[in-house]
Order: structure tokens, then C-alpha cells, then sequence
């Protein structure tokens, strides 16, 4: 494999690429001149041949009221998710899953960045996603990646990516907290960075709580407001809904700057204006700081820090632009929020520098490279360690109740990956024939509280009751999960598998999809 490898950071709200060359990591502005593309896409008709043209970016964004059945937006909150009610239906009448729109995001991207580098050469790419996202939703990238037509080498967290900008890029050492406060995610990582060494102590997160959630508090002030001058809007009114919450959106941009924003709305022929402060835009947004601080503690607590231990406080994320975030910040910390990485760009100027690092193999796998040839000239040497970001188990029988089935967790959260442990379970009957796998997420003994993400069956030779059988769970660098069973009477494996995930596409949909999307035109 040759050529050069990309960072891309692909974002709920807008996403963007850079590279990393001559010791300095560059973003590739997109057609507009624009450093982030917004991550909407617009499906505009059909081309001459019946398949579906899309936009991309600033101008699918400024569809959205104006067309709003036609636009796709905030895709990255469903990546993963499997079924109907998140599936788009384009004019073509083809179906669009949520890794089919996020490879017409990565198109895009790529075709834009390709006019400084290239046409055809961005195919190696290491892409980032949110620390908190799960094994289902990292697969569900990578095959959106797939889908996109690109190579995707490695997925890593946007905190990490964050760090290693602000790490490499300003020469800092030290704890670092990353507080990641995005379009739809919130993550928080705390760091270990020193002399070029990245070692993640511990992260955790909320991947359904973002600036969309604040976009809603400040339209339910304003449907509030409205309500008050008599103005009561009917919410099935796509094109006004979709008008007041691109205003509710610009409000909260315009309160980071100043006390008193007056949007204004035309409703039935009429004008209404209303006054919103930032003052009361804090207060209604308060349950979102608290969560976001309840999170920073417990992550705390997990890296067993206390707030004098942790050097640097670094955000990113465009919305932790709001001045509450770093009013919260500083009240809890009593450090210093420091500025000094552009939020909106860290992201992919740091993967673009971890990618620089990776070292690639032919069957385009790659693992960081201690060698650093063949794609870049880094000069200065890193190497990475991160954590899990959820507890992994497998569903056992309760020892003191045969009746009840429990969680036993094998990889519980913030294991440094990648990793491998295993459990030893036995066997409930003599000449038992199969043995169920069920995989957990999640770290509660009870299987109400936790997630079952995937399982499989596999035979046994007879045995007496009481026969071992070891589990073995496998987590990769990408956080990626292998599971292997072993019996443990003649030591010999009965299956690896990677399990079934029933949130994720299959091999044959990607093909299918990859088809769709490779057909339909990108601007
Ligand atoms: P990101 O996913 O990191 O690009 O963050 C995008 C989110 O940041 C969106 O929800 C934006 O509304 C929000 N955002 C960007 N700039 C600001 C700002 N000045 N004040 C508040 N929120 C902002």
C-alpha cells in the first residue's frame, strides 16, 4: 500500500480531513474554502440515469428548512442503529442506511480534499469516533468507510485525537482532561501525555447528549415565548418546525457572544419577536451541564485523580464555545480552561497525525508503527494507549440460584486495550451438546441493566456435567471484539468468531450499499 494517509474526523453536525506533512498537521479545506463541511446531505432528485444526486455541506444545511423531506442531518447519532425508523428513503426509492449516509458525508470530503492532493488519492484513512461509541457503532464506521470506497486503517477516539494535537502540535506534557462537547456527543478522556507517549487513564461519555440537545432547549424557549404572545405552532409543520429550529440553533451561537439574542418569526402571515438571555438559556440548559458534570466525576473517579493532579483542562467540540461550559469548568476544576487547540479542527489534525504514525501491511491492516515508513516524515515518535470504553461480559447462571440467569463481566471499562481475559464456565448437564454465548455491555449483575450486542452457539463434545469451557474475549486496537471458546478438557478451541451483531449491516448489504452509494452523484 502507498500514498499517504488522512485523518477524518466525521462529526454529527460537520465534519472535516486533514493530512500531516513536513512535521505539521494541515486540514484540506473543502470547495467552499471552508475548514468543516457541514455533515448534511440533500438529496436533490434523481440524474440522468434514474440514480439519486446528492449535496453535501453548507448548501444541504441551508435546505434544511426549505426542503426539509429532502435532507438528511445528525446521521452520526443513529450510526449503528439497525431498522426502518432509521432508515432515509431517497427519490431514487432506494434505501439509505445511516453508514449509507455517512459515506456520501466521507465522499464529499474526500472529493473536496482531493483537489489539493490528488483525484483518486485519499483511499488510506484513519477516522474518529466518540470515545463512548460501542463495538456496534465503531464497526458501523468503519463499514461507512467501507462503503465510501476507502480504506479505513484505523478508528480512534476524538478525545485521543484531540490530545495528540494539542500534545504534538503545542509540545505539552502532562494530565490532560478532554472535555468533548460536539454536535451530538459528549465525551470526557483523561490523558497521560509524555514525550510522545499518549496513554489514556480513563474516559466516558454520553453519545446522545450534544449541542442538539441544547438547540432544543432554546426552541422550547422559544415555542414558550411564542406561546405567550398567543402563538401556539402546530410541530407537524415540517417547514416551520424545520425554520424555527435552524433559528433556536442560531440563537444559542449568537448567546455565546452576547447577553440577549431577538430572533423573530413569521407564523400564518405574521411577525413574532421574541427575546431570549443567556441567562435564561443556562438555566433551562442546566440538567445538560449537571449530566455532562456527573459524567467528569465519574471519570474522575475511575482514573482515581483529583482535580489537582490533572495539568491541563482542554475542550473541544464547537459547543463548548458556550460560556457555561467553561463557567462550569472552572468552578469544579479551579484551573484554567485552556483555548489553545481550534476545537472545531483538532480532531482531524490529530488523527491525521496518529495515521502518520501507522505502518501499513498488504492486506491493509495496519498497528502503530514503530517503523514509520512508508506514508509520512513524522519525526518525532508516538505510540498510543487507550482504554475501553465499556465493560464487556457474557450472560452466566447464577451460582446461588440456578433459575437466574446474571451478567459476569469477563473486560470491565477503562481496561487499557488492546486486551484479552477470559472466564471459565461449566457445564449444566451431562452430554450437554451446545454451549450459548451471549455477549453483554454493560457493568451491572443484572441482565436488565445491560445490553446483550451479540451471541452465538457452538457444539460441545459430551461430557460430564461440570466440564470447563473457557471464554475468551479479545478486544483490538479498534475496539473491535474477538470471542473464542475453549474447551478446557482437551484444550482445544471450538470456535472464534467475531460476534453477530444485530445492529450492524451484513457483508452482503455493504456490498449492496457500496454499489447504491458508489452510484449516486456527490457535490
Ligand atoms: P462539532 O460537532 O464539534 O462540530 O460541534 C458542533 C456543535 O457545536 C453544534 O451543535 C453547534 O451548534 C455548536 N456550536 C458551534 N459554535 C458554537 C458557539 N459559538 N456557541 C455554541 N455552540 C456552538
Amino acid at each position: 500500500m502507498d500514498g499517504m494517509v488522512y485523518g477524518i474526523d466525521l462529526g454529527t453536525t460537520n465534519s472535516a480531513i486533514a493530512v500531516y506533512e513536513k512535521d505539521e498537521s494541515r486540514i484540506l479545506k473543502n470547495m467552499d474554502g471552508d475548514e468543516i463541511t457541514p455533515s448534511v446531505v440533500f438529496f436533490t432528485g434523481l440524474d440522468s440515469s434514474g440514480n439519486d444526486d446528492s449535496l453535501v455541506g453548507i448548501q444541504a444545511k441551508n435546505s434544511a428548512a426549505t426542503a426539509p423531506e429532502q435532507v438528511v442531518q445528525f446521521i452520526k447519532r443513529f450510526m449503528g442503529f439497525h431498522g426502518d425508523a432509521y432508515n432515509f428513503t431517497a427519490p431514487s426509492g432506494k434505501t439509505y442506511t445511516p453508514e449509507m449516509i455517512s459515506a456520501l458525508i466521507l465522499r464529499k470530503v474526500c472529493k473536496d480534499a482531493e483537489q489539493y492532493v490528488g483525484e483518486g488519492s485519499v483511499q488510506n484513512v484513519v477516522i474518529t469516533v466518540p470515545a463512548y461509541f460501542d463495538d456496534a457503532r465503531r464497526t458501523a464506521t468503519k463499514q461507512a468507510g467501507k462503503i465510501a470506497g476507502l480504506n479505513v486503517l484505523r478508528v480512534i477516539n476524538e478525545p485521543t485525537a484531540a490530545a495528540i494535537a494539542f500534545g504534538l502540535d503545542i509540545n505539552e506534557s502532562g494530565k490532560v482532561l478532554v472535555y468533548d462537547l460536539g454536535g451530538g456527543t459528549f465525551d470526557v478522556t483523561i490523558m497521560d501525555i509524555n514525550d510522545g507517549n499518549f496513554d489514556v487513564v480513563a474516559t466516558g461519555g454520553d453519545a446522545q447528549l450534544g449541542g442538539v440537545n441544547f438547540d432544543q432547549k432554546v426552541l422550547a424557549l422559544i415555542l414558550r415565548k411564542l406561546a405567550e404572545q398567543g402563538c401556539e405552532i402546530d410541530d407537524e409543520d415540517d417547514a416551520l418546525m424545520a425554520d424555527i429550529r435552524e433559528k433556536a440553533e442560531k440563537t444559542k451561537l449568537q448567546l455565546s457572544n452576547v447577553e440577549t439574542a431577538r430572533p423573530a418569526f413569521m407564523v400564518d402571515g405574521k411577525t413574532y419577536r421574541t427575546e431570549i438571555t443567556r441567562e435564561e438559556f443556562e438555566k433551562e440548559s442546566e440538567p445538560l451541564m449537571q449530566r455532562t458534570q456527573f459524567l467528569l466525576n465519574e471519570v474522575m473517579t475511575a482514573a482515581t485523580l483529583s482535580w489537582g493532579e490533572i495539568d491541563h483542562l482542554l475542550v473541544v467540540g464547537g459547543s463548548t464555545r458556550m460560556p457555561m461550559v467553561k463557567k462550569m469548568l472552572e468552578n469544579l476544576s479551579g484551573k484554567e480552561v485552556v483555548y489553545k487547540v481550534d476545537p472545531d479542527t483538532a480532531v482531524a489534525r490529530g488523527a491525521a497525525i496518529f495515521a502518520s504514525t501507522l505502518e501499513g501491511d498488504s492486506d491493509g491492516n495496519a498497528s502503530p508503527g514503530k517503523e514509520l515508513e512508508p506514508y509520512s516524515s513524522i519525526s518525532q515518535k508516538i505510540s498510543i494507549s487507550d482504554v475501553t470504553s465499556q465493560s464487556l461480559g457474557v450472560v452466566t447462571l447464577d451460582g446461588n440460584n440456578m433459575n437466574h440467569h446474571v451478567n459476569t463481566v469477563i473486560i470491565p471499562n477503562n481496561t487499557k486495550i488492546p486486551t484479552k481475559k477470559s472466564v471459565v464456565v461449566y457445564t449444566v448437564t451431562d452430554n450437554q451438546t451446545h454451549i450459548r454465548v451471549e455477549v453483554t455491555e454493560g457493568n451491572d449483575p443484572e441482565l436488565e441493566f445491560v445490553r446483550v450486542i451479540g451471541s452465538s452457539t457452538l457444539s460441545i463434545p459430551p461430557y460430564p456435567k461440570d466440564s470447563p469451557v473457557e471464554i475468551i474475549y479479545a478486544y483490538d486496537p479498534d475496539q473491535t471484539i474477538y470471542i473464542e471458546v475453549i474447551d478446557k478438557v482437551t484444550n482445544i478451541s471450538l470456535g472464534a468468531f467475531q460476534i453477530d451483531r444485530a445492529s450492524n449491516m451484513t457483508e452482503e448489504e455493504v456490498k449492496n450499499a457500496t454499489s447504491i452509494v458508489g452510484q449516486a452523484t456527490v457535490d
